[in-house]
């Protein structure tokens, strides 16, 4: 499992995260819901220190991997990425890097071996779990740019899956996209639930209530950091919440 705790976050000084807490349970999807610039991404980025490229980002709080907080001194990045893989909203191929390449890429990052024959099985392994095997089988030396874009969405799954995370970051990952390649993506997830753990950001709730099982409401009102306002399971936050102010954004309300 997955576990934020007391998580705060400034860019400068401007807090926009305050002592966020969550249990991300393991087999579990937990969708983040909630308005924009309520600090979803923020907090997603946070879960696997992505945030350390914006110079201006700090952090208060801990965020247990398994038991471990991987802000622990002497935790080292490489190996939290490898563990806690990240898609983001628009997809981010290697353009000029073969589509097969593309899925092996983070291995050369980890230091992880594999044979020839290994890394075929691999590729085909996970551009299938990614749902995207039979539209490239045929072309799998062609370029990442060309691909559409919720192919490329699709490859990116692949090649966060090829290091085979324990936890998977998806950041509005199918609001760009086809509903084709937003039906395999829900599917992959669907797919990997069991034994990965999944974490998505998205504003569409039918998208929640179809992927999730956990559900956490974000919310900053006028100006103050974001904080989970709720969260619990699916079912009861779509349909019997606890706080009016979820009830209202699940509704459209808002
Ligand atoms: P959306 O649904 O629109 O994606 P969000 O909930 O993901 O919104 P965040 O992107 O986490 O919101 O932003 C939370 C707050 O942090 C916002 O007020 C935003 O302006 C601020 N913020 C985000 N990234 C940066 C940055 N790199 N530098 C400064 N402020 C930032
Ligand atoms: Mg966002």
């Amino acid at each position: 499992s997955l576990e934020a705790r007391a998580l705060s976050a400034w860019f400068g000084r401007r807090k926009v995260l305050d002592r966020v807490s969550l249990t991300m349970p393991a087999a579990t999807v937990t969708a983040l819901i909630g308005p924009s610039g309520c600090g979803k991404s923020t907090f997603l980025r946070m879960l696997n220190r992505m945030h350390e490229s914006v110079p201006s980002a700090k952090l208060a709080g801990e965020v247990l991997l398994a038991g471990h907080d991987i802000y622990e001194p002497g935790e080292r990045v490489t190996h939290t990425r490898k563990r806690i893989g990240m898609v983001f909203q628009k997809p981010n191929p290697f353009p000029a890097m073969s589509i097969a390449d593309n899925v092996t890429a983070g291995l050369k990052l980890t230091g992880t071996r594999v044979s020839r024959s290994a890394k075929a099985d691999l590729i085909e392994r996970c551009l299938s779990r990614a749902g995207l095997w039979d539209e490239v089988k045929d072309r799998l030396s062609s370029p990442g740019s060309a691909l559409s874009g919720g192919q490329q969405q699709r490859l990116c799954i692949a090649r966060s899956l090829a290091v085979e995370p324990e936890v998977l970051l998806m950041d509005e990952p199918c609001s760009a996209l086809d509903p084709t390649s937003t039906y395999r993506i829900e599917q992959t997830i669907h797919e990997l639930a069991p034994e990965v753990t999944i974490v998505i950001v998205t504003h569409n709730m039918q998208q929640a209530a179809r992927v999730s099982q956990q559900c956490a409401f974000f919310l900053a009102s006028q100006g103050t950091p974001g904080v989970i306002v709720e969260s619990g399971d699916t079912n009861q936050i779509f349909t019997n919440p606890g706080d009016e102010r979820t009830a209202d954004y699940v509704n459209g309300r808002f």
